[in-house]
């Protein structure tokens, strides 16, 4: 028979999967001799059963329940639903990875209009026992029986009204029986029975409660957000209640060995006198500091500083816990490693090391890679935050804090920054043509797109603060202004964008600005250490790429030649190219773009001071770069001998009906290889000059996109190393040059071992190889994809957490395809997925030799690729 249900004492810390993280060590505290109220532990697998036996409970587990309970009356000397001395107990969830307030609890479980008369007896306090009582009605109906907790508020609001007192401790025996009758009242209007009375039956429904928490909402988003697998499924405590609440020498409280935010090596927490579980962080009564402890009950503080220094040690790192003092009698509920700001965690983890009580690699492993944006991102002051209430929300594509009035054009944004505002651009999507705009803006908003639109890849790549695909705005584009949430806001008014939460306020809220501490340095550089895997960056431009250098990436694994086409000065030149008729007017346009391409790459190559640098050729459909309204169609006409309808007529051929999967990619250099060629002796040229210039040692990276086919790779390769070569000789020059290829097809994942025939280096393009797996667009998947995670079909969004299973499955393949070939290619990925912890440890794993992805992300990958080589050490 499976042991479903484990007593506290039979459990031990490392025994979390089984047991949750609360379950496992309140074990290990049972073992360690601490004040631990005792109970037992169903565990995540009898969760597992629940739900895969159509979310019942089986008769084994309830059987090993009712098992678990008598040992712990015997201990307690007292009786489950006995009507003298009743044994009380709470109900607890507890997941193997810490999800605070995302699942519920129950405290008092056992009592009854019975139990009730017989607890105050006992107790000699019938204002405690009546007290108890009205929270454990209000719990219940609100966890098990899922009946808003408001509405018990507002019937405990009147009664405190009526009785003119402000605070709930303030209320009489008498008056919390009128509490506990309107309750019961309230529970049987709203569910049409009577409140249940049979303390088993309450404690089957409480624990049933909990696994069903497991699929709650929001607990299903915090599993996506914090990348918590959906299988795991959540424990469940039952534990025998103390009391926090019996009168003016009990208490209850949660505190923190060191500070939390900033990480001081100093006890950190808070109590309230008189209280019960959550009390403290509730905010009814303003809670004392931990230290008046020390005055209040001198005894208990110095017992509590003994445990709390002994659990630090043992756990060794800062604990997040929670105790009551029951009758000046200390009991801990709960310790775990504290949740922290990123700038105390680098401080502890530190601190930790320089105290001997953890190695450099248990501190590289310690801090939560993602979590460094925070140090690298201005954020908004935590008071003015606290009290700002959203009006809407939506994804949080671009970490940071952005407060500035509202405009709703690129053009717009950018004349309102130049006059010295701060602007928050808003619209339906951006395009490439908003760039400008973009870099003005303090946050960019969006209507549509996912995690991976332009407006998230853009905003990344230059640490803007970005939310986007808030399908819950309408936007009024004439009349210039857009609602969300009841609220309507203007051109020139102010919102505030959180780019960490993807949440939406209206007004100026303050920011701080980011700043980086010697302890960030110091992990770094242990992480370096560490980590085989190189780390590049996604950089555009020179100012990126220096931005780059100084968050440590050491070379750009993918550089972007389309958003150099967008200034303003290039754009008709462009625009020439394409609407020419000819082969010879095209390169004669072309010739015009190459002086501008070739100083944007010797910025780059200067910038990036002898680093490797892969330069994808154009990618885009060219119908991106058509003119769109009258003024710039009737200039290009002018400029190239056409009429007005001419150009209207060769633009609308351009038209593509599904332009991602069209002339785009490599397809552009076969139809018009001199593109390719104009593009190569703008890479060449350019590496050549700064070789010469700076002495680095420059060998250029050429890489073709979109390629399916060794041929159509070999086609381009070969005007690629034409052009080249000509280029080297008439400068002389002993240069050397690689071509490769994004894999980015899932036909060229299948086909790696040929065309690695022609390629020197691999780069996977995983968010153009997601969603031609997927075979969904990325830029219109975040309208259904909620129904997906709420259904549990997927559990995170593919685009910005590799596939691992499918699209996983196809860059493990073409790795291994293509290294059969040849052994040295270079591997790399630069999707956005290269800045994603999870993935970094599978592109580990897999065996690439380097990750790419925007500057901002570049400690991240640094850190996650230390990471990764520790957990697989493990
Ligand atoms: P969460 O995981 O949301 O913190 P907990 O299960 O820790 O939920 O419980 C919520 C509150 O109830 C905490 O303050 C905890 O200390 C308190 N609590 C839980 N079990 C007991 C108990 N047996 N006796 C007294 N207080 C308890
Ligand atoms: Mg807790
Ligand atoms: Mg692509």
């Amino acid at each position: 028979m499976a042991k479903w249900v484990y007593l506290f004492k039979e459990g031990k810390a490392d025994m979390k999967n089984l047991l949750g993280g609360k379950g496992a060590n309140l074990a290990e505290m049972t073992n360690l001799g601490l004040p631990i109220p005792q109970g037992f532990t169903v565990t995540t697998e009898a969760c597992t059963d629940y739900y895969n036996n159509n979310k019942t409970i089986s008769d084994e587990i309830k059987g090993q329940i009712f098992d678990a309970l008598k040992i712990l009356e015997e201990e307690q000397g007292k009786k489950f639903g006995d009507t003298e001395n009743p044994l009380l107990v709470s109900v607890r969830s507890g997941a193997r990875a810490s999800m605070p307030g995302m699942m519920d609890t129950i405290l008092n479980l056992g009592l009854n209009d019975v139990a009730v008369e017989g607890f105050a007896k006992k107790t000699g306090n019938s204002r405690f026992a009546y007290d108890s009582y009205r929270r454990f009605i209000q719990m219940f109906s609100d966890v098990v029986m899922e009946i808003s907790k408001s509405k018990f508020e507002r019937v405990l609001d009147e009664i405190k009204e009526k009785k003119g007192v402000h605070y709930d401790n303030e209320l009489t025996a008498e008056d919390l029986k009128d509490v506990i009758t309107q309750f019961k009242a309230l529970y049987k209007e709203e569910k049409g029975t009577e409140f249940p009375q049979e303390p088993t039956e309450q404690l089957i429904e409480a624990v049933t409660a909990v696994f069903r928490s497991w699929d709650n909402p929001r607990a299903i988003y915090y599993r996506r957000m914090n990348d918590i697998p959906g299988d795991w499924g959540t424990a469940v405590n039952v534990q025998a209640m103390v009391f926090g609440n019996m009168g003016d020498t009990s208490g209850t409280g949660v505190a923190f060995t060191r500070n939390p935010s900033t990480g001081e090596a100093k006890i950190y927490g808070e109590y309230l006198i008189n209280a019960q579980g959550e009390d403290v962080v509730a905010g009814i009564r303003t809670p004392q500091p931990i230290t008046k402890l020390h005055e209040d009950m001198p005894e208990v503080f110095d017992e509590f500083m003994r445990i709390a220094t002994l659990l630090e040690d043992h756990y060794k790192d800062m604990q997040d816990m929670e105790f009551t003092i029951e009758d000046k009698k200390l009991y801990f509920l709960q310790t775990r490693n504290g949740k922290r700001t990123a700038a105390a965690a680098l401080k502890i983890a530190c601190d930790l090391v320089d105290e001997g009580k953890i190695t450099k690699e248990e501190a590289v492993k310690r801090i939560e890679a993602k979590s460094l944006d925070q140090l690298l991102h201005p954020a908004f002051d935590q008071v003015a935050l606290k009290a700002a209430k959203p009006i809407g929300s939506a994804l949080p594509a671009s970490p940071g804090a952005a407060a500035g009035r509202v405009y709703f054009t690129a053009d717009e944004a950018k004349e309102h920054h130049e006059k010295g505002e701060r602007v928050v651009l808003v619209r339906l999507e951006t395009s490439p043509e908003d760039i400008e705009g973009m870099h003005a803006s303090e946050g960019i908003l969006t209507v549509r797109g996912g995690m991976t639109s332009h407006a998230a890849v853009v905003a990344r790549g230059m640490g803007t603060c970005c939310v986007s695909g808030c399908g819950d705005i309408k936007i009024n584009e004439e009349a210039k202004y857009f609602t969300l949430g009841g609220e309507t806001i203007k051109e020139g008014e102010y919102i505030s964008l959180d780019g960490s939460t993807g949440k939406i306020y209206v007004g100026d809220l303050p920011t701080e600005e980011a700043s980086i501490s010697g302890n960030f340095d110091r992990l770094m550089q242990w992480a370096d250490e560490i980590r085989t895997l190189k780390v590049r960056t996604n950089a555009d431009t020179p100012e990126d790429a220096a931005n780059a250098v100084k968050f440590g990436a050491e070379g750009i694994g993918l550089c972007r030649t389309e958003h150099m086409f967008f200034n303003e000065d290039r754009i008709p030149k462009i625009r020439k190219m394409i609407l020419s008729k000819t082969v010879e007017a095209r390169e004669a346009a072309l010739e015009e773009l190459i002086p501008f391409q070739k100083g944007d790459f010797k910025g780059i190559y200067e910038a990036m001071e002898g680093r490797p640098v892969t330069i994808r050729f154009l990618d885009p459909p060219l119908h991106e770069f058509v003119p769109t309204n009258e003024e710039d169609i009737k200039e290009l006409a002018e400029d190239m001998g056409l009429t007005v309808e001419e150009v209207k007529a060769t633009c609308d051929s351009l038209h593509e009906f599904n332009p991602m999967m069209g002339h785009r990619g490599c397809r552009l250099a076969v139809t018009y290889p001199e593109i390719a060629k104009m593009q190569t002796r703008a890479v060449m040229e350019a590496a050549i000059e700064v070789k010469n210039e700076k002495g680095y040692d420059i060998v250029p990276e050429i890489m073709i996109p979109l390629v399916g086919e060794k041929r159509e790779l070999k086609f381009v390769k070969d005007v690629v190393v034409e052009t080249a070569e000509k280029v080297i000789a008439e400068y002389g020059s002993d240069i050397k040059y690689m071509v490769g290829t994004m894999i980015e097809i899932p036909r060229a994942c299948l086909l790696a071992n040929e065309i690695a025939e022609e390629a020197e280096f691999f780069s996977f393009g995983t968010n153009d190889l997601t969603q031609m797996t997927f075979g969904f667009s990325r830029d219109d998947a975040g309208k259904f994809l909620d129904s997906y995670y709420s259904n549990k079909i997927y559990e995170s969004d593919p685009f910005a957490r590799l596939d691992q299973e499918g699209v996983g499955q196809l860059v493990q393949m073409a790795a291994e395809k293509g290294r059969a070939t040849s052994p040295k290619l270079k591997l790399g990925i630069c999707g956005e997925h290269g800045g994603d912890p999870s993935t970094i440890e599978f592109c580990h794993k897999v065996g690439l030799n380097y990750v790419s992805c925007s500057p901002y992300r570049v400690p991240i990958a640094r850190l996650a690729a230390a990471q990764a080589v520790l957990n697989q050490a493990k």
